[in-house]
């Protein structure tokens, strides 16, 4: 019996719920709880400090250590803007593919795991598959770590996790971190035409933007690179910047937001330390010498490991298995597979749709990607029931 039917209806069902990142998931979450009572399975829900969001945890199989981690969010990004041609919320099936927010990212991964419930209680499974589904992953992957962490308390410890992010179903076994700073200047304000007096945040907030260019020009030309990443290096961004209140003024505050991008293996730390002793050693001397009170303060809004890739790995290991595939490629954004794998759950991502359809508006999902995520997935119920040896 096929299961392409059913799996378009729940993709259906799931799209039209507006999960936006800004948005309560509940709702969803109750429909996927919901599916899986009737089909007698427990879920396991971890909740967001505002008790709007959720997280959701469910285990088919035995309760023991060796299962396999199904993993993906329920929250998509806005629409806002963007010039959709029909309502983003409501699934159309059109020449052979799906159109809706979330198709490609990543709710088709979603719909082809819940469609697939009967057939993991159908079989014997010998270790379990775990549903794992989160919120606010496009805000920097929040959700998940309260997940992780249910997992690592509720759960025999998982031989791997699939995220099911949109890679057309090719491997990625590794992908960049992504760390967001803000900084923030206090000067000393005063009167425009005395300059001297004050301490003015803003120029010193542009010595500060210009020191984080210097390092990412470091990067960009020395290295380390990964061709597997475009682009192959480390990157910073300045994404935002506020300062001052009026043009007569000497503005005393300026915050910038930032982030970096680090290749998996460059520490964000470093970054951050050299950033820290350019102020120490070359700002504030000066900054200082008019204004005292005169500050540069920086804190981590964000972290998202990056995914290392690694030769042993059993999640690669078995994904290459059942797929024949012997590429694995790197992926440019950042996915909760990284913190599954500090974790000590080795992680692999590897879903329908394609990146480019993400965040874009008419996102859609081809439909032979949802039979091929099917299929792949069936062979993962496959190898659950009969988990042949993954060394080597
Ligand atoms: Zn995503």
């Amino acid at each position: 019996m096929s299961t392409l039917a059913p799996t378009l209806d729940l993709l259906a069902r799931l799209i039209a719920f507006d999960t936006v990142s800004a948005k309560s998931n509940l709702a969803l979450i109750e429909f996927v709880r919901g599916l899986l009572a009737e089909q007698g399975i427990e879920s396991r829900l971890t909740f967001h400090d505002s008790g709007e969001k959720a997280n959701l945890l469910a285990t088919i199989g035995p309760p023991v250590a060796g299962g396999v981690v199904l993993s993906g969010h329920t929250d998509v990004v806005p629409v806002e803007g963007q010039p959709w041609s029909a309502d983003p919320f409501r699934c159309v099936v059109r020449d052979g593919r799906v159109y809706g927010r979330g198709t490609s990212d990543m709710k088709g991964f979603i719909a082809c795991a819940l469609a697939l419930v009967p057939m993991m209680r159908a079989r014997e499974l010998q270790v379990p598959i775990h549903l794992a589904f989160s919120y606010d992953e496009e805000l920097g992957c929040l959700g998940v770590p309260a997940l992780i962490d249910d997992m690592a308390r509720a759960l025999p410890l998982p031989r791997l996790a699939i995220v099911g992010e949109p890679t057309r179903l090719r491997l990625a076994d590794r992908h960049k971190g992504i760390h967001g700073f803000d900084t923030t200047v206090t000067g000393r304000d005063g009167h425009s035409s005395a300059p001297h007096r004050g301490v003015n945040a803003v120029s010193a907030a542009a010595e500060l933007v210009l020191a984080l260019e210097r390092i990412a020009a470091e990067f960009r030309e020395k290295g380390p690179f990964d061709a597997a990443f475009d682009p192959s290096y480390t990157t910073i961004n300045i994404g935002q910047i506020e300062g001052g209140t009026a043009v007569n003024i000497i503005p005393r505050q300026c915050s910038f937001r930032w982030e970096t991008r680090p290749l998996p293996g460059v520490d964000p730390a470093e970054i951050l330390a050299r950033l820290d002793r350019f102020a120490r050693q070359e700002l504030l001397p000066r900054l200082r010498a008019i204004a005292p009170e005169a500050q540069v303060v920086t804190s981590q809004r964000v972290s998202v490991a990056g995914l290392r890739a690694d030769p042993q790995s059993p999640a690669t290991a078995l994904l290459r298995r059942l797929t024949g595939a012997n590429a694995t490629i790197g992926v440019a954004f950042t996915t909760e597979a990284g913190l599954f794998q500090r974790a000590r759950i080795p992680a692999i991502v590897c879903g329908p749709g394609s990146i480019d359809q993400a965040h874009q508006p008419d996102e859609f999902v081809e439909i032979s990607e949802i039979e091929a995520c099917l299929d792949l997935l069936a062979k993962v119920i496959d190898w659950a029931a009969d988990p042949v040896d993954l060394a080597g």
